[in-house]
């Protein structure tokens, strides 16, 4: 459907933006340098569906990378915005708003009468939340060193780039640049779902460690979900060696559940520090850091642990969570559930009738295609699958009118406004997507 007047097209707006950009981009992946066609600027969204400049409109499984959980311009929370935009952009000082959203996160992130979410602290990213919840248990253990997994991303901080997910992946990168030595050394990486690994390295130097940083459940070397007990495991590991486990669902946190991963994992557990990212802030800047009172205290003014943000907290982001987050009720996780499960069933079949290798691994509503014989379960598994498949899989769904994750390392993100059309039409486009698979 065309719905957008063109005066461009994709191939002049990306050779524009690459002379004034590097890369053309200001996020890697956005790039679609590992699937081979040109990347698509997008002028509108709404629900389902994205517009690019030459009015081709796309089925949308990027959700903004997991923000658009109602799906795209919600007419509630784009009103929310337009209300707080009214009264004023920001004023750098304290508001209601930011009290209620914080409120908001430590009710819900709860199980079994559990709270362990008692204060928060608002930022504007992901990336900043994971690298205040790393300097926060330094501070609290006075110690240095932290473990994180390979395949795991954090964001882009100095410490959390070795063997990271996400675009680091994508782009076959170790690590990055312009990371000094002595920090990068700071930063233990253990095999994903290895507990004997990981008590190897407490064994070893248990004493200096401040805290085991996990992604809830991996949805950035594709979906790998843990092993039945490990975050539990490593929970205990943890607090054993008097070091903290810092749960990142800054891609999980209210999309898998109301109470994130943490609410819906196998085996209770007890995380120290959570941080929250995309959904908490409906698609503006906005993520957060949670914990105890006792730990969390310690950020400035309170403790001795330094924070501080010119724009956290800022009014329209705190709209644009609050409003996204009073949406999200059961019938809304209910209808993204069901939307995920029938868009991996179909991608299952499309892919075994063409006769591709694959796994589809979920974690709740999050899904991603592995093109391997075993799922795959940490990621040194999740590199040796067939990786060359997904290119043309990805171009034949983008040429049908499906905009996918550029990347085989990233999650599909379905959305509360994928209704039945929407779902339809991915379900009809997979049989030549899963073709062009088999004939890579
Ligand atoms: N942690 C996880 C688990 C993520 O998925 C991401 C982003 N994809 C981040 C942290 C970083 O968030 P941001 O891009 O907002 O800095």
């Amino acid at each position: 459907m065309t719905t957008h007047t063109s005066h461009t097209t994709n191939a002049e707006e990306f050779a524009r933006a690459r002379a004034a950009m590097p890369g053309g981009v200001n996020s890697p992946v956005r790039a679609f340098g590992s699937v081979g066609t040109t990347p698509r600027f997008f002028v509108s969204a709404s629900g389902p569906r994205v517009t690019d400049v030459e009015g081709r409109e796309y089925v949308d499984l990027v959700g903004s990378w997991g923000p658009a959980i109602l799906g795209h311009a919600h007419p509630a929370v784009v009103k929310a915005v337009q209300d707080a935009a009214a009264h004023g952009l920001g004023f750098g000082a304290s508001t209601p708003g930011e009290t209620a959203l914080a409120e908001l996160i430590e009710a819900r992130v709860t199980r079994d009468g559990a709270r362990p979410v008692e204060r928060v602290r608002l930022v504007s990213t992901g990336t900043e939340a994971t690298m205040t919840a790393i300097r926060l248990a330094r501070g609290a253990t006075g110690r240095d060193l932290i473990v994180k997994f390979a395949g795991h991303y954090h964001g882009h901080s100095d410490g959390l780039l070795a063997e990271a997910g996400s675009g680091v992946a994508t782009l076959a990168m170790p690590g990055s640049a312009g990371v000094p030595a002595p920090i990068a050394a700071q930063t233990l990486v253990v095999p994903y779902n290895d507990l004997d690994a990981l008590r190897e390295v407490f064994d070893a130097r248990g004493d200096d460690i401040a805290a085991i940083i996990v992604e809830a459940t991996p949805a950035n070397m594709g979906i790998v979900p843990p092993a039945h007990g490990f975050n539990a495991a490593i929970a205990d590991l943890a607090h054993a060696y008097g070091a903290l486990l810092i749960l990142d669902e800054v891609l999980t946190g209210f999309r898998v559940g109301t109470a994130g991963w943490y609410g819906i994992d196998p085996v209770p557990f007890v995380p120290d520090l959570i941080t929250f990212g995309k959904v908490v802030g409906g698609g503006l800047p906005l993520a957060a850091i949670g914990g105890s009172a006792a730990l969390m205290e310690l950020l400035a003014p309170l403790g001795p642990v330094y924070q501080a943000g010119t724009l956290s907290g800022n009014p329209l982001a705190v709209a644009a969570g609050r409003a996204t987050l009073d949406h999200l009720d059961a019938d809304a996780y209910e209808r993204i559930d069901r939307g995920a499960e029938r868009i991996a069933d179909a991608a299952a079949s499309a892919l075994s009738e063409a006769g591709v290798t694959h796994v589809i691994q979920r974690a709740g509503n999050l899904f991603s295609i592995q093109f391997a014989a075993e799922p795959p379960t940490d990621y040194e598994t999740v590199k040796a699958q067939e990786a060359f498949r997904y290119p043309p899989f990805f171009r034949a769904m983008l040429d049908q009118g499906v905009s996918l994750p550029p990347s085989v390392f990233e999650a599909w993100f379905v959305s509360a406004a994928h209704d039945d059309e929407a779902v339809a039409q991915i379900v009809d486009a997979l049989p030549a997507a899963a073709r062009a698979a088999a004939e890579a």
